[in-house]
């Protein structure tokens, strides 16, 4: 059955995947449309509803949301690991999520926990390969991770919580499931023992029994099966640890989450929220450690997944070089395109990054800071005025941010049309409401365009010097070739090298 976004793709697969399909069932997508899809579970078309619907990956399906504790909602996002620059990839649901907590808090108290992951093995690998010592990198790039966030409009989080400031927590939380039964220890580790926990496979719909019988994975000699998960590993002298009952050591990823979620938010949260690629093996295995140590049935009321980023069709990697990280991109491009470019495809689909996204991302915030300038808004009048219901209810309906962004553009083609004053400014305070709740449009009109004009230098001039530029450099002249950039510079143009050539925008 086709859904509003296509989801069904399992029979689309090759024969190879389908037998795998067959044996693990469909994907979360298939599973969805399964299960219904869009167009059969919602009532939201057409009028704003109070009602948020949002798509539950456990029950996999959109659903109405409703708080465990009338009027207030808690809410778990899983952090960045703290060992480098966040990519393009990992501002997607810093972004999106952002946009969930700013709808969330139009009709309810809101306590939102964003975690730092701070002990982690690629944190310690940075820091035997940089030399560093490990809290001088995970401080840097803590820091990094919120300047580069704040540029995108990304509001912080209630809380912040760090791993390594939780670890008793943790040791408490993997004693509470060795006494259930549910973990043993090993070797020095502690692993959960994941034939102990009937439900495990729910999130990811896996089914254990056949993950085991069919896996090929290597069995540790200490594990009881090849997907029992580490709760607490040793460390050697040289490596973070922590005394423990199991000795010196230090804990598996996963239960830092589970651990900072109890604490900070309670054993049932209501949102539990990342990309799509930690429902297995992250959420899974978070929902199982919570649920066994909690002796309760649910550990978040909502699992939210985005959907991931890939750049020309293929998965951000070092080895293929075309890591995209945000502290680089704003230095070129306004933190506002981003976010919009971010916001442009529906959080749960893929989203394919190209040059010419974010150059319709500018041209569209141009239509719409194009369709604003001139009219005098008062921040009294902005601050009161609502965002219009037909966007209240797209963002309403499982955050249809499309949609919503269509509805901002249709009220700016209005407003381009209509001569009459009054009718102009009302258009104009709704366009900035409806800005202010996706985060987009907080620059003055005037200096968004700034320069675009009647700069001191025209856009053939700039073409030309970069042409100057690119014959330098072909020539290996980098002296001249950066003596022209910083020319631009001065005038206010940033440039940027990328496979198409060289692009450049004015920065004001
Ligand atoms: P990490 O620091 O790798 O744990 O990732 C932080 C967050 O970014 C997690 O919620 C990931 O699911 C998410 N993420 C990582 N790569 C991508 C990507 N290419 N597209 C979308 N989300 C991603
Ligand atoms: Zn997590």
């Amino acid at each position: 059955m086709p859904t509003e976004y296509g989801l069904e793709c399992c029979p689309l697969r090759s024969r190879l995947e389908q037998a795998v399909v067959a044996i693990f069932g469909p994907c979360y997508h298939c599973a969805f449309a399964a299960a219904g899809g869009y167009e059969d579970t919602g009532p939201l078309r057409g009028a704003t509803s109070m009602t948020i619907y949002l798509h539950d990956t456990l029950r996999a399906k959109k659903i109405a949301f409703e708080p465990l504790k009338p009027g207030h909602v808690t809410m778990y996002l899983c952090g960045p690991t703290v060992y480098n620059y966040a990519h393009i990839g990992n501002a997607r649901p810093a972004v999106v999520f952002d946009l969930l907590v700013r709808l969330l808090r139009r009709s309810y108290e809101l306590t939102f926990a964003r975690n730092i992951t701070d002990v982690d093995d690629k944190i310690n690998a940075a820091s035997i390969e940089s030399g560093k010592p490990i809290d001088e990198i995970t401080e840097r790039f803590i820091r990094a991770y919120n300047e580069d966030m704040a540029a995108l409009g990304v509001l912080p989080p209630d809380i912040e919580p760090r791993a390594t400031r939780h670890i008793d927590e943790m040791i408490e939380m993997i004693r509470i499931l060795i006494d259930r039964g549910y973990a043993y220890e090993a070797e020095g580790h502690v692993l959960f023992d994941v034939a102990a926990n009937e439900t495990y496979g729910q999130l990811s719909k896996r089914n254990l029994r056949e993950m085991i019988a069919g896996s090929r994975v290597e069995i540790a000699p200490y594990k009881k099966s090849p997907h029992d998960f580490v709760l607490w590993k040793p460390s050697t002298p040289e490596l973070p640890g922590w005394d423990s009952p199991w000795g010196r050591g230090r804990p598996g990823w996963h239960i830092e989450c589970s651990a900072m979620a109890a604490k900070h938010l309670g054993r049932t949260i209501d949102i539990h929220a990342g990309g799509q690629d930690l429902v297995f093996p992250h959420h899974e295995n978070e929902l199982a450690q919570s649920t066994c140590a909690h002796d309760s049935d649910t550990f978040a009321r909502y699992w939210l997944h985005n959907g991931f980023l890939s750049i020309a069709h293929e998965k951000m990697s070092k080895s293929l070089g075309n890591v995209l990280l945000v502290h680089d991109l704003i230095k070129s491009t306004p933190g506002e395109v981003i976010r919009l470019a971010l916001l442009s495809a529906h959080y749960r689909q893929p989203l394919d990054w190209s040059d010419e996204t974010l150059e319709s991302a500018r041209r569209m915030l141009d239509r719409l800071y194009g369709a604003i300038r001139g009219i005098e808004v008062s921040a009294d009048e902005r601050a009161g005025a609502e965002p219009p219901a037909a966007i209240l209810a797209a963002l309403e309906d499982d955050l249809n941010t499309p949609k919503a962004l269509a509805e901002m553009f249709n009220l700016a083609r209005a407003l381009n049309k209509t001569k009459d004053e009054a009718e102009r400014s009302r258009l104009a305070t709704e366009i900035l409401a409806a800005g202010d709740l996706v985060g987009l449009l907080q620059s003055d009109p005037e200096k968004w365009f700034v320069g675009a004009d009647d700069s001191a230098i025209s856009a053939s001039e700039i073409e030309s010097l970069i042409a100057k530029r690119n014959e330098a450099r072909a020539e290996r002249d980098f002296a001249a070739a950066d003596a022209i950039r910083d020319q631009l510079a001065a005038n206010s143009v940033s440039i940027e090298d990328g496979p198409g050539g060289t692009r450049w925008r004015r920065s004001g």
